[in-house]
């Protein structure tokens, strides 16, 4: 199948394109751009290259039932995919229809529904041939088959310890439900059907509205199943991560409530009363292997000690998560960290082919029969060449050529553009790539990072990518003092002149957990050098404008221990899915930033200009 699609790429593409254009072009959109043409030259030339904020006002008047809804598209709508909104701005409504659904889900789920269950009906509609969908077997489709060959059916010998979260769904004026994508998949009758077999995670928990409970009632049945789970995972790696770091603070209470039998009192959710009353039995035995293991010195390769027949970590390591790796891989001793999918709300995207690539080898697949895809070059590298900033407009993007999925150029950096089958027509993801090479006549590609994620003091522009690079470069330093960056993001302090870039790291000794200590045992000089470092490592304008004192001394505050934890409760109570939650790599908000601003128990500044290309 795979091969088919990847072979076909281009055909697919055309007739995909063809498809929505067709269905499409008497849609007020559609309209105002191509009078009822069809062509896709025209198409191209016409139809402006737009963000979200540029369809918003469509969006809107759709969202509040004040026009029909054939405006962006013809096939009615089911409702709004809800992004997580925390990493560029406010969650945005992307719309859904019947057949859509079908194509999202099925990318959007965690990955045991690519590996087990069938494909959801109509998924493989765009593909040419009949026949191929007759023998699509359950555990056959794409994701799923590489795991497969890897790891053999995990399905037939244990379950997966899945942190999930679900979302309460919001009714717009129009009466249209808006959710997360992943909380509509948790929905599916077919997700509930595999769950108890495949999952540690009761449905209510999943579905539990307070995080804290849910959290601690899916590590607590984790635990209990631990001799079935094979598989650790959640969407984002960020996830994964704060699970382990919840039974580290709160080991001793689990292990508690599994010799005694009885759920903590403070659970009070209703439906995780019910699912601990069915699962939870005093068991001695197991809370004291629990504890022993818990209680050991070194937390390193924890996840192998609690679940010893893990396989792999499941969970999208790549792009911003890239950050949580070195400490995932501190507690996951050795498993390998396999990122199975790129997909966003706007349509599912890739797929990674060799699972067991390290996260910062993973080059995707594009899926050419999902949505119709264009390219937007980004001049310079913006991977290998710091020195060059990302920089990009959409008032640029008119007079740019796009380039089509079968001809983008390995180790060229893109902007994907999508026009889907939805009602995004020309619409910049905001996502940048650079490509790999191909497999067959579709680009592999790697997530560089977000396009609109910025930093920007003065008319400089620092991207995702670049903020990315220095820190990397700089934690290397915190070794020498035995420490690990657990967790940063970035803010733009313009309060005083010239601005500066402020860097909140969160950072904890390599031994134990408390960090407590952590802001005595920082040797100034240590830290200022990382401040240096990453100067050293940002783009050429920031660094003359750091000489010319445009930009003053980039400054690293450290934060407390569990104030990324503050800056995740703020985002969720503020709408944003835990499920698909990343710490967004610069602060926007006055809240956001009090809630770090607020938990700094150290500060250092760069003590000289960065170094100047001769
Ligand atoms: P959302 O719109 O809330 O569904 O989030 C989708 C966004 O998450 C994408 O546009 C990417 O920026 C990010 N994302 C999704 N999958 C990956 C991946 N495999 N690697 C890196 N970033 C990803």
């Amino acid at each position: 199948m795979l091969e088919e699609i990847t072979t076909n790429a281009r055909q697919i593409q055309e007739q995909l394109l063809g498809e929505i254009l067709s269905k499409n072009a008497e849609t007020e959109y559609l309209q105002g751009f191509l009078h009822g043409q069809t062509d896709k030259q025209l198409f191209k030339k016409n139809v402006p290259i737009v963000t979200y904020d540029d369809i918003k006002p469509y969006i809107d008047r759709i969202a509040n039932g004040k026009a029909s809804f054939d405006i962006l598209l013809v096939e009615p709508l089911i409702g709004f995919s809800l992004t997580a909104g925390t990493a560029g701005g406010q969650p945005k409504l992307i719309p859904i229809t019947a057949e859509s659904a079908n194509v999202t889900e099925a990318l959007d789920l965690p990955e045991t529904l690519l590996l087990k269950a069938p494909p959801p009906s109509g998924y493989w509609h765009r593909n040419s041939s009949e026949e191929l969908l007759q023998q699509q077997s359950p555990k056959t489709n794409h994701f799923g088959l590489s795991i497969y060959r890897h790891f053999g059916d995990l399905s037939q010998v244990g379950k997966r310890m899945e942190l999930l979260y679900a979302k309460p769904e919001v009714e717009t004026p129009s009466g249209l439900k808006a959710s997360a994508v992943t909380t509509r998949a948790f929905k599916e009758s077919s997700f509930q059907a595999i769950l108890p077999k495949l999952y540690t995670s009761p449905y209510e928990t999943i579905f539990c509205p307070d995080t804290k409970q849910s959290t601690y009632c899916q590590l607590l049945f984790g635990l209990i199943q631990r001799d079935e789970v094979v598989v650790i995972g959640s969407i984002f790696a960020a996830t994964v991560l704060r699970g382990i770091k919840f039974i580290e603070n709160n080991w001793r209470e689990l292990c508690s409530n599994i010799k005694t039998g009885k759920i903590s009192d403070w659970i009070t959710d209703s439906g995780c009363r019910k699912a601990a009353s069915l699962i939870l039995k005093p068991n001695p035995k197991l809370a004291d292997l629990l504890e022993d293991i818990c209680s050991c010195k070194s937390w390193e390769g924890i996840v192998r000690k609690l679940w010893p027949k893990t396989k792999y970590i499941g969970t999208v390591c790549t792009g911003a998560m890239l950050q949580f790796t070195a400490e995932l891989e501190f507690y996951c001793g050795g498993l390998p960290l396999v990122s199975g999918i790129y997909a966003c709300s706007e349509g599912a995207i890739a797929i990674n082919m060799e699972p067991l690539s390290k996260p910062s080898d993973v080059s995707y697949t594009i899926l050419p029969n999902t949505v119709y895809y264009e390219f937007l070059p980004i001049k310079e590298d913006c991977v290998t060449d710091s020195q060059n900033q990302v920089q990009l407009n959409t008032s640029r993007h008119k007079d740019t050529e796009t380039v089509d999925l079968v001809n983008v150029k390995p180790g060229q950096c893109y902007e994907i553009l999508v026009t889907s089958p939805t009602g995004l027509y020309r619409y910049r993801v905001e996502d940048i790539i650079k490509v790999t090479g191909f497999h067959n006549n579709t680009p592999q590609f790697q997530f560089v990072g977000r396009q609109n994620v910025a930093l920007g003091v003065d008319m400089e522009r620092t991207s995702e990518a670049d903020i990315l690079k220095a820190v990397a470069e700089a934690k290397a330093l915190l070794d020498l003092l035995g420490l690990i960056l657990t967790e940063y993001t970035s803010y733009g302090d313009t309060s005083s002149t010239p601005g500066h870039y402020v860097i909140f790291w969160e950072i904890k000794p390599k031994e134990g957990n408390n960090n407590n200590n952590v802001g005595k045992e920082l040797d100034p000089k240590v830290m200022e050098e990382c401040c240096s470092k990453m100067e050293d490592s940002l783009h050429f304008t920031y660094r003359m404008y750091r000489k010319e004192n445009i930009i003053a001394a980039l400054e690293i505050r450290v934060v407390k221990q569990g104030a990324f934890e503050a800056l995740l409760d703020y985002f969720v109570s503020n709408g944003a899915s835990l499920s698909q939650y990343k710490t967004p790599i610069c602060i926007k908000t006055k809240e956001a930033l009090n809630i770090l601003d607020s938990r700094v128990i150290a500060k250092f500044f760069s003590p000289r200009t960065p170094i100047q290309d001769n």
